[in-house]
């Protein structure tokens, strides 16, 4: 498998719960190498910019409420399959729904704070990558 970024946000509910190192634990375990990260408190042009796909659904406006409600941790994720490897890692949306051990089933109770994002494709990476970080903030390893 190719040696692949993803975009992973650790969103306002876990950072309130002081869970970053151990979610960036996770991943460094996991043989992801963070690359790039920074800490940023959205605004509502930003967030909804960044959710955009979702525009039309119901919740987004809750979604935007949430996202800009608190401090938020964006990393670039570096390694083999990292895009998949993220999504295995983060577990199913809903975290009723998440696999027992996920970041999603270990530190999340709703759907609508759920701890953290991943990119789910290789098109979305590279669309959410470069909305967050320039190529100079980037440093591979
Ligand atoms: P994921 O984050 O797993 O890729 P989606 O891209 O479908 O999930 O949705 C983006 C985010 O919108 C989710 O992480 C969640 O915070 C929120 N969301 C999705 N579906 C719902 C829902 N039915 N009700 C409330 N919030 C939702
Ligand atoms: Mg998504």
């Amino acid at each position: 498998m190719a040696t692949e970024r993803t975009l992973s946000i650790i969103k306002p509910d876990a950072v309130a719960k002081n869970a970053i190192g151990d979610i960036i634990a996770r991943f460094e375990k996991a043989g992801l190498n963070v690359v790039a990260a920074k800490m940023v408190h959205l605004s509502e042009e930003k967030a909804g910019g960044f959710y955009a796909e979702h525009k039309e659904r119901p919740f987004f406006k809750d979604l935007v409420g949430f996202m800009t409600s608190g401090p938020v941790v964006v990393q670039v994720l570096e390694g083999e399959g990292a895009i998949a490897k993220n999504r295995e890692l983060m577990g199913a949306t809903n975290p009723k729904e998440a696999a027992p051990g996920t970041i999603r089933a270990d530190f999340a109770e709703t759907i609508d704070a759920n701890a953290v994002h991943g990119s789910d494709s290789a098109e979305s990476a590279a669309r959410e990558i470069s909305y967050f970080f320039g190529n100079d903030e980037i440093c591979p390893r």
